[in-house]
């Protein structure tokens, strides 16, 4: 079977194990159907997410022009700090800061490899983790702003990571902690402004991933560098495809990408 489409990141379900389907314009498939199959990835050219056009991919499935200009990708989505409709201030669009921005975001504790912490909108909650690679996460507090989520998450970077390590995440060198026990050592840190918003009864979510057999060590496959590879799929992670010989493909890191997907 033959699927050709433009990649965005998989859309994900958490039920007893975390199931993913890449959707296509015309098509979708669930990833965890073909595990255990051999499959080809074919990059035919770049198609930009916002514009459409066949430029090359600078950040988040967009062209350079659409990265520099779009309100979708403006600076605060990445440091939730820097947002400011809560202020009425514009960045890019005001009308649509305003929509993402002013509503309940989460700060969390996440588990892939070692604990982080991080920002989400309430409703991209459990979603978030998942695309993470998390197996397990918790909330820490609920603010109705991206600003007080992002102040909250500078304060407990200090004392705790931000970054995942996805080679630990891919080949399941991982921990499993306690992590009501690190939320309640963090509450002390949280700033005044958000300490009211402190969530002190939220049980753990664990995640449980497709991964038939994890490699001892992984190599990333960039499609730019090499725009057509054949491995056998042993199992999903986070936004990634785990294949037999220790590959790896980040799906998220490939969006904008127009591939031809041979099963
Ligand atoms: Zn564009």
């Amino acid at each position: 079977m033959r699927y050709e489409g433009v990649l965005t990141k998989m859309s994900t379900e958490l039920t007893e194990t975390v199931q993913y389907y890449l959707v296509f314009e015309a098509d979708f498939l669930n990833v965890n159907q073909i595990l255990d199959k051999k499959i080809s990835l074919n990059f035919l050219r770049y198609q930009c997410l916002n514009c459409g056009l066949q430029k090359k991919i600078f950040r988040q499935g967009y062209c350079y022009d659409c990265f520099s200009s779009i309100p979708q990708a403006g600076s605060w989505i990445i440091k939730p700090e820097l947002s400011t409709a809560h202020l009425d201030e514009e960045d890019r669009d005001l009308e649509f800061e305003k929509s993402v921005q002013l509503k309940p975001h989460i700060v969390y504790l996440a588990n892939s490899s070692d604990v982080k912490v991080g920002v989400t909108r309430k409703t991209q909650i459990p979603t978030r983790w998942i695309d993470q690679g998390a197996h397990e996460a918790i909330e820490i507090v609920e603010v109705p702003n991206r600003y007080l989520a992002g102040i909250t998450e500078v304060a407990l970077k200090n004392h705790v990571g931000d970054k995942t390590n996805w080679r630990k995440m891919l080949t399941n060198d991982v921990k499993d902690l306690d992590l009501v026990e690190v939320r309640d050592r963090l509450k002390q840190f949280i700033p005044a402004e958000a300490m009211e918003y402190f969530l002190a009864n939220n049980k753990e979510t664990e995640i449980h991933f497709p991964v038939l057999e994890y490699p001892k060590k992984v190599k990333p496959l960039n499609l730019v560098k090499t725009p057509f590879y054949e491995g056998i799929l042993k199992g999903i992670k986070g936004q990634y495809f785990i294949f037999q010989d220790g590959t790896v493909f980040n799906v998220r890191g490939h969006e904008g990408f127009v591939v031809e997907l041979g099963i």
